[in-house]
């Protein structure tokens, strides 16, 4: 059982800030879920996060949608030729005719261009997707005219599946699909409405008054695919940042840490760089608890986190909590000199920190260190028994040093 608080304990909470008291850091997911994103907008690097990864997750789905639309496509166009010889117009091709074969092929090749460029080229692919279902679109209401206009046979009502097609998961967000339904669906009512004679107007009317129904319908089913798909990114990402990070100092946790490190070895390997760890452990933290407090204790944490942590400078360097009061600090691409001037210089700025500390003989809490630099077997394991039997010697020599491996 730790101690409740003591007089002292209160005296040395004075120099922390007290909001912070054991507090778990925030981080921006949880704030966001917290703070609803009903307009369907997450704050700006949230936001761009969640279109690399809708962009990602919805790249097979809207390849396999745009090659299904090829497909079906290029019956349609087949059927055009039956249609135009039943009609009689290959003898008398007049500019409509040629509009509607050319709108026809030229809207095929956009599709399985499209197709083909989503499936194998990495980037966003999003005004792609707009694009190529607003020229299908705007086709298929164009051909339907001129095939009236010609005698023959076309239904008007496809329009409205195609309206509602714009919510499939093409790689679109809500907002860019709604602009995509209405530009069609606007097109389709005035070709209808105004220049499409074949029908009785009411009849026209009728498929217009479905087609502006059908966007709300569909539209609503798109706003909810999204908002549960934006939830559950957030929460795929609060949940993997629990899963790596420790929730009192926010610096990796042992598990992220081994993976990383695992990585990094490889790299080291592969590059011929230079990978230091130290392995850190406050010093007489047990004492530092039974006379402050268990709270203060964690606020000492959090301070000697953030100064550990103070020093990164390549996206390889780690610092990480291991658990209790020990961490360690993995430095890429050092000489062992290098890593030595900076261990030497994480210890020496706690010991500026100045935290008091009753039970030191120094008077205020200090670290020691143990450190070894990545072998060439280049095993990381091997790394940190190294690092820890050094860190042994630091504290056996009399602690607040840091020893090598
Ligand atoms: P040494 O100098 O040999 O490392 O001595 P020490 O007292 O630091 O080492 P010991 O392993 O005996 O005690 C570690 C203490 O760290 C015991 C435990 O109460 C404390 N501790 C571990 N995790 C936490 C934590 O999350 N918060 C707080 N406040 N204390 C912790
Ligand atoms: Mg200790
Ligand atoms: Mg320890």
């Amino acid at each position: 059982m730790l101690p409740p608080d003591s007089g002292a304990g209160s005296a040395a909470l004075g120099m922390f800030h007290r909001n912070d008291f054991a507090s778990t850091p925030d981080d921006r997911y949880a704030r966001q879920l917290r703070r609803g994103f009903r307009r369907l907008r997450f704050e700006p690097v949230v936001e761009a996060e969640y279109r690399r990864t809708l962009i990602e997750t919805e790249r097979l789905s809207a390849a396999i949608c745009a090659g299904v639309g090829a497909c079906v496509w290029f019956a349609f166009a087949l059927l055009d030729l039956h249609r135009i010889s039943a009609l009689g117009l290959w003898q008398r091709m007049d500019p409509a005719v040629w509009f509607w074969l050319g709108a026809r092929w030229s809207v095929l090749v956009i599709l399985i261009g499209g197709a083909l460029i989503i499936r194998n080229r990495r980037g966003d692919y999003g005004w792609l997707s707009w694009t190529m279902y607003t020229a299908m679109g705007l086709a298929i209401s164009f051909t339907a005219w001129i095939i009236h206009a010609e005698g023959g046979f076309a239904a008007d009502s496809a329009q409205i599946v195609v309206v509602m097609a714009a919510f499939l998961p093409l790689g679109l967000t809500f907002r860019r699909a709604l602009a995509a339904a209405l530009v069609v669906a606007a097109v389709s009512i005035l070709v209808l409405l105004v220049l499409d004679a074949h029908h009785e107007l009411p009849h026209r009317v009728q498929i217009a008054a479905i087609l502006v129904l059908a966007v709300p319908v569909a539209a609503m089913g798109g706003y909810l695919r999204e908002h549960s798909q934006r939830r559950q990114f957030l929460l795929t990402a609060i949940l993997d940042r629990q899963a790596h990070t420790d929730p009192l100092t926010d610096l990796a946790n042992r598990r992220s840490l081994f993976a990383h490190a695992e990585r990094v070895a490889q790299l080291a390997a592969r590059d011929g760089c230079g990978v230091a760890l130290a392995i850190i452990d406050v010093d007489h933290f047990k004492h530092f608890n039974d006379s402050y407090g268990h709270g203060a204790g964690d606020l000492a944490l959090q301070r000697v986190a953030e100064a550990l942590g103070a020093d990164l400078r390549t996206p390889f360097d780690t610092a990480a909590r291991l658990g209790g009061e020990e961490f360690c600090v993995l430095l890429y691409g050092v000489t062992r000199d290098a890593a030595q001037a900076r261990f030497d210089d994480l210890l020496e700025r706690v010991r500026q920190l100045g935290i008091p500390h009753v039970g030191s003989p120094a008077g205020f809490l200090t670290l020691s260190g143990g450190a070894a630099m990545l072998g060439p077997h280049g095993r990381f394991d091997v790394l940190a028994n190294r690092a820890d039997a050094a860190l042994y010697r630091a504290k056996r020599e009399g602690r607040d040093r840091l020893r090598w491996a």
